[in-house]
């Protein structure tokens, strides 16, 4: 499970203001559940995200994924530990000139597996996607939804225990949106994935998330089961 704790997250400017973009935020996601983050945009959501993926440092506050803090990490420690947390991005971020299976090969090459467990594990992960008969494929030959497949399966390359989804379903045709919103439901259940679904579209929230977390300039409004939120004014 992922515990965020007391997050601040602050940007010193050019002109030498400062400006506090997270105000202290504190979110538990169990692990095997799907928490939405929700509010209008400049609300601190991407930062949140960058935060959560060890990409940003936060100011002050916890980052705590089954029970570690990632937050005051750095180095080779830092390195370790970012592959407790799997990102999927709006665009999926794909290499065009590597195939399906080598997108989803790369994370295992760089962290030095025998090729031999690379094949197996890639081979499992194309599997767990739907996606095993698209190995071969370029990105550009994939549909959107194809091509989130392949982001999600590389996501979860190096066996995280939380998965960040940010805007992952932005862009696609409400069918496809179904279709990796359903795969993020048996992937959560399989691994056991604490999953932080970051999005703007409440149709998202409704048929996916456990719970929602709402924040507004940098701070939590609302936080709670789903079924709470939806029925109060
Ligand atoms: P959201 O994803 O909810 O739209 P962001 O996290 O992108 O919100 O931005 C929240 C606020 O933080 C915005 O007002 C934005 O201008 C500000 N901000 C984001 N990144 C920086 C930065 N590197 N320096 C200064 N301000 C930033
Ligand atoms: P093994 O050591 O045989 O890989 P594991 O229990 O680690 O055994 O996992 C079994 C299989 O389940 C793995 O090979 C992998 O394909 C998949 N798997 C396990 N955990 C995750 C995860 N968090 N994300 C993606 N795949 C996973």
């Amino acid at each position: 499970m992922i515990e965020i704790d007391g997050l601040r997250k602050q940007y010193h400017t050019a002109g030498g203001r400062t400006v506090e973009v997270l105000k202290g935020i504190s979110l538990t996601v169990p692990a095997g559940s799907i928490t939405a983050v929700v509010g209008p945009s400049g609300a601190g959501k991407s930062t949140l995200a960058k935060c959560i993926s060890l990409l940003e440092r936060p100011s002050s506050g916890s980052i705590r994924v089954n029970g570690e803090d990632l937050s005051r990490l750095s180095g080779a420690a830092l390195r370790r530990e970012r592959r407790a947390i799997g990102t999927v991005f709006q665009s999926s971020a794909l290499l065009q000139r590597k195939t399906a299976w080598e997108n989803v090969a790369l994370p295992l090459e760089w962290l030095g597996v025998v090729p031999g467990e690379i094949k197996r594990h890639v081979g499992q992960l194309l599997e767990s996607v739907g996606l095993s008969d698209k190995a071969d494929s370029y990105p550009a030959q994939l549909s959107g939804g194809q091509r989130q497949r392949v982001g999600i399966a590389r996501a979860l390359a190096l066996k995280p225990s939380v998965l960040l989804a940010d805007e992952a379903t932005s862009g696609l045709d409400p069918q496809a949106t179904a279709a990796i919103l359903l795969l993020l439901k048996q992937l959560r259940q399989q691994f056991g994935l604490s999953i932080i679904l970051i999005t703007h579209e409440m149709d998202v929230v409704r048929s996916t998330a456990d719970a929602v977390a709402e924040i507004r300039d940098g701070q939590l409004v609302q936080q709670g089961p789903l079924q709470q939120l939806l029925s109060s004014p």
